[in-house]
């Protein structure tokens, strides 16, 4: 009977592992860096009542989520500062942002919830966006599919996901539970949250206070509670929805140099001088726009006269010749004017 017996065993556990292999695949994505303890503490400084339960609601999230870390809030000296933005010329609702040391420990690690967005959002979808952020402030970078790390907020809502997903907790026992580290690269770090995702040209059309062909200017840069934000000066050569009779507009982007070095969004980095692209705008001010979904919002013009997204760009159905687009583009907006 044992010599039966024992070939099915050994069938069994290799099955298993097999299938334990397949559902713990890895596809969260580590930013490199880590806080110096296990057991962080997080300070919420201002802002809204709504805001305040939010941020206490993500941290204690992570505090449940049984991944070797106890995240508590804190009102004196914190690992984490945790505030509140009201900010209406981005396309972000949280973004979080610090420096990675050589050793790969993150100091001067912020977080902002950004209530323009989320003010508007139910208790559940605002606790989503602060849980998000404090999974970056732990070390985590974005992940596409249904988990917590997942860059929008409307795709993270879509898949009914509010706190962290088993990924998310495997990515963090990846961090602290790990025996040895790779150096981080040493530098600035920030993570933008998108309020809104776009996943073909109609939607951003729709959504769009204006589209232009343009070619982008001179630049300057501020820098607000340690956030760099970037005014490109674009040359409109057409305007295709919207606009105006100037020909330029002025595209407000999150990111810039901080002391001497460069803090941009890896998905949705800073528009470059004597780049020509298309872009998908929200009006904020008289002249002055942002670029919607950040990355989704953007098109390149290369040579040849073809159209890119970006790698990170969640719309999928653009590419091919600048022709092609501005033709369907004008094609949306006339349909849109005849309605
Ligand atoms: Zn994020």
């Amino acid at each position: 009977m044992k010599t039966l017996i024992r070939p099915l065993g050994a069938a069994a556990v290799a099955f298993a592992l097999l299938a334990g292999g397949t559902a713990t695949a890895q596809a969260y994505n580590l930013s490199g860096g880590h806080l110096p303890t296990t057991s962080p503490s997080y300070k919420i400084n201002g802002g809204s009542s709504a805001s305040r339960t939010a941020w206490s609601a993500g941290v204690s999230d992570w505090n449940n989520a049984g991944a070797g870390v106890s995240p508590s809030t804190t009102s004196g000296s914190a690992t984490v500062a945790l505030s509140e933005a009201n900010d209406s010329s981005v396309s972000w609702d949280g973004i979080t942002y610090w420096n990675n040391g050589a050793n790969g420990v993150m100091t001067n690690v912020s977080a902002q919830l950004n209530a323009a967005y989320t003010a508007g959002y139910s208790a559940s979808k605002r606790e989503g966006v602060a849980a998000h952020e404090v999974g970056h402030t732990l070390g985590l970078a974005h992940s596409n599919s249904c988990v917590l790390m997942n860059p929008t907020t409307p795709d993270r809502t879509n898949c009914g996901v509010y706190r962290p997903q088993q990924d998310d907790i495997n990515g963090v026992r990846a961090i602290y539970g790990a025996s040895s580290r790779a150096a981080a690269q040493p530098g600035t770090v920030m993570h933008l949250s998108q309020a809104e995702s776009f996943k073909d040209l109609k939607s951003l059309h729709r959504s769009a206070d204006a589209v232009v062909v343009a070619s982008v200017g001179g630049q300057s840069s501020t820098v607000k509670d340690g956030i760099p934000f970037t005014d490109h000066n674009l040359k409109v050569r057409a305007w295709l929805k919207g606009g105006s009779s100037t020909g330029s507009a002025t595209v407000h982007q999150t990111g810039g140099p901080v002391d001497g070095a460069l803090m941009q969004d890896d998905r949705d980095p800073l528009l470059q001088e004597g780049q020509t692209g298309i872009y998908f705008l929200r009006q904020y001010a008289p002249g002055k726009f942002f670029i919607i979904g950040g990355a989704d919002g953007r098109f390149e013009i290369t040579a040849g006269n073809s159209v890119s997204a970006l790698a990170s760009s969640n719309v999928k159905d653009v590419s091919g010749s600048l022709s092609d687009l501005v033709s369907r583009t004008q094609g949306l907006t006339r349909a849109e004017g005849s309605r």
